[in-house]
């Protein structure tokens, strides 16, 4: 899409083109998303981004920040990690950080893809851990976190175990950090 046209903000069809583009790679890459629930409209709130489920459940959204509202940057930068939690839908359970760092890869990767510069992402030192231990899986990192999450039906599932039996090189103690569940978004 041509981020030039126009400002995030005033774009709710290229925001939904947007959303639907990094849902069909998410799919690509981590496996289908749960069919049952809905996503909706990406949205904007204060203290974004995160995933806002609604009142029922049904389905949730994206919110991202305001400091996005006219930056398609930082759009593609939250928009694509908040993608890879709404594949599951556990209701604003607490992530861990496999998931985290799964999410934080792939929203450099969607921004590398859409031609945006990644240097100094991620910011945060929680992020930071969380994509070094999703790239500890390895060179297929995708591939295998992929696999986990078909195994255990979602990326809250996977267990100790399953990560072993696919990267017995991992220490356990690796294993139990990407299993932690820090506070994060
Ligand atoms: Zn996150």
């Amino acid at each position: 899409m041509d981020f030039k046209k126009s400002q995030p903000v005033d774009d709710e069809p290229g925001l939904w083109r947007l959303q639907m583009e990094f849902m069909a790679e998410a799919e690509r890459f981590f496996g289908s998303r749960d069919q049952s629930k809905k996503i909706y409209q990406p949205s904007w709130d204060v203290n974004g981004p995160y995933v806002r489920y609604t009142p029922s459940k049904d389905g949730a959204f994206a919110e991202l920040g305001f400091n996005a509202k006219t930056d398609w940057k930082m759009v593609v930068y939250q928009l694509a990690h908040e993608t890879v939690h709404l594949l599951d839908q556990h209701g604003g359970k607490q992530t861990h950080l496999l998931e985290e760092g799964a999410a934080v890869r792939f929203s450099l990767d969607m921004m590398k893809k859409y031609g945006f510069d990644t240097a100094g992402l991620p910011e945060v030192d929680s992020y930071k851990t969380a994509l070094k231990l999703f790239d500890s899986l390895g060179n297929d990192s995708y591939l295998i976190a992929k696999e986990l999450r078909a195994t255990c039906d979602n990326f809250i599932s996977i267990d100790a175990i399953e990560i072993k039996a696919r990267c017995p090189d991992l220490s356990e103690n690796i294993i139990s950090e990407m299993l932690s569940r820090p506070v994060m978004r």
